[in-house]
């Protein structure tokens, strides 16, 4: 087995998946945007099933623990918890690894709201969150047609990440 030195590909790939339950009476966020609905997701943290999934799919490209490990439910800290803070953490695990984000693309599954009106803003949202132009954020958002899947909020995400030139410097200035 080669070892983590002699085998730095130029791109890995991650994928991540979530999902939440919409609960009344609960603010609605997904991808860090609130939205104007009359149910939110339930969970431990804010319930943000985008954000979840691609911090999976940045800690999984770089083989890290998973959301779940890093962030347990049944710690208290994590109720209620803004889940850009799991994001950021996935992606400092990248930018440690060498790596930096190239792009992204998720799909949501959700009955309702429509996400149409709310897809720029989403998008602008997690591209700033990911350190990248919005063009390397895609969202697509699908109904459940025969997922029989109403009250639920699915996302998938792959993200693509890149070798650094100079690992030593931020992502910021290597771009
Ligand atoms: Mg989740």
């Amino acid at each position: 087995m080669p070892s983590a030195e002699n085998h730095r590909p130029a791109t890995r790939i991650g994928y991540g998946f979530d999902s939440h339950e919409f609960r009344p009476g609960i603010p609605l966020q997904i991808g860090g945007v609130a939205l104007p609905h009359e149910r939110g997701l339930g969970g431990h943290s804010d319930g943000d099933v985008l954000l979840h999934a691609i911090t999976d799919a940045l800690l999984g490209a770089v083989a890290a623990p998973d959301i779940g490990a890093l962030f347990p439910p049944s710690e208290p800290k994590w109720k209620g918890a803004d889940s850009a803070v799991f994001l950021r953490e996935g992606l400092k695990r990248v930018r440690a690894a060498g790596y930096a984000v190239a792009n992204l693309d998720s799909t949501l599954i959700l009955a309702a709201p429509k996400i149409g009106l709310h897809a720029a803003a989403i998008r602008q949202r997690v591209a700033q969150l990911l350190d990248v132009p919005v063009d390397c954020v895609g969202l697509k958002a699908k109904t459940p047609e025969g997922l029989n899947l109403e009250n639920t909020a699915v996302a998938h995400v792959v993200v693509l990440l890149e070798k650094r030139k100079d690992p030593k410097r931020t992502a910021k200035n290597n771009r």
